[in-house]
């Protein structure tokens, strides 16, 4: 996997539209203190899919967008867009570039685009949560994070690393699994109770399903005798009918004047 383009519009101090275009090998960012260097780093973090303003730096979606300046009027909206390699199959989908954005604006809502489409978060979470790049790994170390690595104790450190090393994925699976397997065992118990239930019963009951399959098998039966038995009177009558009109006929031939 390969962080091929970045581009940022309205982002933060970026309200020009900004593109970065990482080759191969290391890309640094250098600019004088409070030009925007670690503002980079919170956009990639963003448009993963960030959801903890105090790991972005700010308080709320409107502190991700350019508040202005005295020379250009705030914007109304944030752009951060992603282009990434995936020819080597990093991310678990056919195409082999995968473009990720994220929209924001002034009234809190925050728009998810995958490939050019509209998604949920939830569609970027799950993309990334397959390959390591969830929300909360470590996979973006801003500043202040390396600040706060180095001042850790080493219990609190230890998340960190657990974080980096991608075991937060393992754990929260494992924290799933651990919770259907004590479901599965509540279902289990409550089979257990139902067939403690029904199990003396269970005699009566074939006995009951055997009456009730001999009496469809038979109410089958009656039914078709029954169409037989008055289609056969039926046909009696109408033979009968005609020979009658057919007496008639003759008696009338007879006694015409
Ligand atoms: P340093 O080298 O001191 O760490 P830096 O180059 O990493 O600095 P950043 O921390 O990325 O700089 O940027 C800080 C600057 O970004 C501040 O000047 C702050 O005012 C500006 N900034 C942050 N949010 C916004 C925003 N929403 N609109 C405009 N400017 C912003």
């Amino acid at each position: 996997m390969h962080l091929k383009h970045l581009v940022l519009n309205g982002y933060k101090t970026f309200a020009n539209k900004t593109s970065f275009d990482f080759t191969e090998g290391i890309t640094a960012v250098i600019g004088p203190n409070g030009s925007g260097k670690s503002n980079v780093a919170d956009s990639i973090r963003w448009a993963l899919g960030e959801q903890q303003f105090s790991l972005l730096r700010g308080k709320k979606t409107d502190d991700m967008i350019f508040a202005g300046s005295s020379r250009r009027p705030r914007a109304s909206m944030a752009e951060v867009l992603l282009t990434f390699d995936n020819s080597d199959g990093f991310f678990p989908v056919e195409f082999t570039e995968i473009a990720i954005g994220r929209r924001a604006y002034r009234d809190g809502a925050n728009e998810y685009l995958l490939n050019g489409n509209r998604v949920r978060l939830r569609d970027i979470t799950d993309l990334l949560g397959h390959t390591g790049l969830a929300e909360r790994t470590y996979t973006v170390i801003g500043q202040g994070l390396v600040d706060t690595a180095l001042t850790q104790r080493p219990e609190e450190r230890r998340a960190l690393f657990e974080e980096a090393a991608g075991i937060g994925a393992y754990r929260d699976r494992r924290d799933d699994a651990l919770r259907k397997l004590e479901e599965t065992r509540h279902n289990l118990e409550r089979v257990r109770d139902i067939l403690t239930e029904i199990t003396p019963r269970v005699g009566q009951l074939e006995r009951q399903a055997t009456r009730a399959r001999q009496y469809q098998v038979l109410n089958g039966e009656l039914k078709e005798h029954t169409r037989r038995w008055f289609s056969y009177h039926y046909q009696h009558a109408r033979s009968a009918v005609e020979r009658s009109t057919a007496a008639r006929a003759q008696l009338d031939l007879f006694s015409s004047p």
